[in-house]
């Protein structure tokens, strides 16, 4: 029943959200070239040097939010935590560069500010509550980053030393040393080989697990010499729903991404290490704008293998999954060719 409401809305939604200008920018003398005409449609305005303004840009989205409180953009799609329950596997990520508001978005703050990924947490354990007469759900989870074109599991405690590959003694780290595959079966199911998953039987459980991920993913950055901004941070919610007197059996899932920051380099940032790094965000991002563009355009092909990011996001993205790409943008005159880049990144996601 939800759902038959649910798929006249599409499968692929994206979102629009632009932070506010921050102090520092105001400092600096920024201005805000963001200009919300509606509620889905937002302009841009090149900052121009003489007195003649520039010619706005216009962007169309599922919905703009400029910036929007933590609730009010989930509840434009916290619907969705519904749908894993009946059965969907469910996509949110966002995209944008760092500094953009991605990771106040898919985790936010404290109170109020929190986030997609808190705000999923509590309304899939009280739809859980609400239906527990009739159906037994089990709530499985995952945590993993994706840097380099390697996937790091976060759920596993990481023992010294400076590489993840490190051989240890410590044979609580052994699953370290073991790759994570990604594997697809034939039904089109993205499993991932000696990735942790743990079973969470309430909302604290599944939030403790996230704040483990999150210290963890802190360690592996400092030892990597990194800033976690470099990684794609994945979150995986498998859900198990039986039916308690016909005893059949749905299972869906949520998978939560915030993206590595989508910013080129600037030239004189670029060594070794630098490098290899945005080479490689740059291919996972535009392997991802490839298929949702594919997705989008009904192409027979959707090209999922070109990157590790899109295998592992692939039965959430396409078929009968729903997918919300959050697209966040600054609004300070200093990110303007950036923030253009992104939401032209986003338009080629959306029917035209
Ligand atoms: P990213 O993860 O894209 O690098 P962050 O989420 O860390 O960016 O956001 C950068 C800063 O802007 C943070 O201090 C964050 O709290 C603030 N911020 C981002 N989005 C919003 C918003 N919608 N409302 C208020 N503050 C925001
Ligand atoms: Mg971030």
């Amino acid at each position: 029943i939800h759902n038959a409401l649910e798929d006249l809305k599409g499968s692929i939604r994206v979102f629009c959200r632009i932070r506010p200008i921050n102090k520092r920018e105001k400092d600096l003398q920024d201005v805000d070239v963001t200009e919300i005409v509606d509620s889905m449609t937002v302009n841009t305005q090149k900052p121009s040097a003489g007195t003649i303004a520039n010619e706005p840009e216009q962007f169309n989205f599922d919905a703009v939010f400029k910036p929007g409180t933590q609730a009010e953009v989930f509840d434009t799609c916290k619907d969705l935590v519904q749908s894993a329950l009946d059965g969907y596997n469910v996509a949110m990520f966002a995209y944008g560069q760092t500094g953009a508001g991605k990771t106040f978005t898919m985790y936010g703050g404290a109170g109020d500010n929190a986030g997609t990924a808190p705000l999923t947490i509590s309304e899939l354990y009280r739809l859980i509550k609400q239906d527990e007469d009739r159906v037994q759900f089990t709530i499985m989870a995952s945590m993993m980053e994706l840097y380099r074109n390697e996937l790091v599991d976060l759920l596993v405690p990481k023992s010294g030393g400076a590489s993840p590959k490190r051989k240890s003694q410590n044979p609580g780290s052994a699953a370290l040393e073991q790759k994570l595959n990604v594997r697809v079966d034939k039904s089109g199911a993205v499993q991932i080989e000696h990735l942790r998953e743990e079973e969470c039987k309430t909302a604290e459980a599944l939030s403790d697990l996230l704040e483990r991920g999150n210290q963890m993913r802190t360690v592996c950055a400092t030892k990597m010499n990194s800033e976690s901004s470099r990684s794609h941070l994945i979150l995986i919610i498998r859900v198990v729903g039986v039916n308690k007197q016909t005893e059949q059996k749905l299972s869906g899932k949520i998978l939560l991404c915030d993206l590595a920051g989508s910013e080129r380099l600037k030239k004189s940032d670029v060594s070794g290490d630098a490098q290899k790094e945005a080479i490689e965000i740059n291919k996972s991002l535009t392997a991802l704008g490839d298929v949702m563009e594919s997705l989008v355009k009904g192409a027979a092909h959707v090209p999922y293998k070109n990157h590790k990011l899109t295998q592992v996001m692939s039965d959430a993205l396409g078929g009968t999954s729903k997918t919300l790409m959050f697209v966040n943008c600054s609004p300070a005159s200093s990110n303007y060719e950036e923030t253009v880049m992104t939401l032209k990144f986003a338009t080629r996601a959306k029917t035209i």
